[in-house]
């Protein structure tokens, strides 16, 4: 990598945001958020921190601050930690917000959303008091999608498209066990989507995607898609609790990379999985936040792609996860 210092046309610094940065996701996330992961390999990224004002937290996100700087990534101009949103989403033009409590044990979704949902309504005001005022907005922390519809109701000076939520995981797991299983590369497979909640409703869609350039359904049979594909991308989340003890946080950071670069930097014509507030496609009604496959065209626009003709199965699974987004909707009226 060019040093930026010698560098002839470097890009203006991009302030970023990242809440929940002393936790797991935050610890594989900025790292390489800071290498130019996302934003490319010619402009500069001050990162701004936000965690919560207890001496742990501090204490933790103090050691990561020195492991960044020992880093000496060229691209890191600077690092500022806060526990104060207006202060940490100053000037910002990308943000992740991963900071949230994790699903406990024996708590169920709708006990998250009342633990969680607050959050994301003091953290969409000050994003709309703070923050610039093209920002994109990549929500993490769960029930993601439910987080960025309270996130952009309390933004309303800034456009509602760009807040999104993260499918890009469950877009990232239907990939790799459908190279998995054909012994192909992970790039050969495209088309591949995930469409409504991120939740164990959502539509892991492959009625479209090639494998090499033939149909997957010419590859891979009925049986295994319904046997053991479905029922592995939804609950992968635990079967990685199960193994390691702890959730999903480098393939979950991994994939919030993803998500951003392509927004950030266009998706090259490839379909990936967003999940954004619907335009009314597909009957999902306006202003849900819903997994759909978009194209991201570059300069950080994205579009739904329109006109797929989804099969009786997908026409109904969709509806289902989009039940539930309705249902999460109504839970947090009064937040919104
Ligand atoms: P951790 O528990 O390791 O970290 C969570 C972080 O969020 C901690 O640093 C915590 O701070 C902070 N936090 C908690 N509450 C607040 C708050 N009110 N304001 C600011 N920060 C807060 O969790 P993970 O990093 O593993 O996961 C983060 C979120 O990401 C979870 O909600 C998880 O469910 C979600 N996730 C989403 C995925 C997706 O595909 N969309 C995939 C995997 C995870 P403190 O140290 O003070 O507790």
């Amino acid at each position: 990598m060019t040093c930026p210092a010698n560098h002839p046309k470097l890009n203006p610094t991009v302030r970023v945001t990242v809440t929940g940065a002393a936790g797991n996701i935050g610890y594989s996330l900025l790292f390489r958020l800071a290498s130019g992961a996302v934003f490319g390999p010619d402009t500069p990224v001050q990162l701004q921190l936000l965690e919560r004002d207890n001496p742990n937290s501090a204490k933790v996100l103090k050691g990561v601050c020195m492991e960044l700087f020992d880093c000496a990534f060229p691209l890191l101009t600077g690092i500022k930690t806060t526990s104060d949103p207006k202060e940490a989403f100053d000037g910002a033009k990308a943000v992740f917000l991963v900071g949230a409590a994790p699903r406990g044990a024996g708590q169920t979704r709708a006990d998250l959303i009342t633990t969680n949902g607050p959050i994301f309504k003091t953290q969409g005001e000050a994003i709309n008091a703070a923050a610039d005022r093209n920002v994109k907005v990549l929500v993490v922390g769960n029930p993601c999608n439910t987080n960025a519809y309270i996130c952009y109701h309390h933004a309303p000076d800034i456009a509602r498209k760009n807040f999104t939520a993260m499918m890009r995981l469950d877009q990232n797991r239907s990939i790799a066990q459908l190279a998995a299983k054909t012994g192909k590369p992970v790039c050969s497979v495209q088309g591949a989507a995930v469409w409504g909640n991120h939740s164990k409703t959502m539509y892991a869609d492959i009625e479209r995607c090639t494998i090499a350039g033939v149909p997957a359904f010419d590859l891979v049979d009925q049986d295994w898609y319904h046997d053991f594909f479905l029922p592995t991308v939804a609950d992968r989340g635990t079967a990685i609790i199960q193994a390691r003890g702890k959730s999903s946080a480098a393939s979950a950071a991994s994939a919030a990379i993803d998500h951003m670069h392509d927004w950030w930097l266009g998706s090259n014509g490839r379909i990936v999985t967003m999940a954004v507030p619907s335009d009314g496609s597909y009957g999902v009604p306006e202003g849900l936040v819903c997994g759909f496959p978009v194209i991201c065209t570059g300069n950080g626009e994205y579009e739904i792609v329109k006109g797929i003709e989804l099969s009786k199965e997908g026409k109904e699974r969709l509806e289902k996860s989009v039940k539930q987004l309705e249902e999460e909707a109504e839970h947090v009226k009064a937040l919104i």
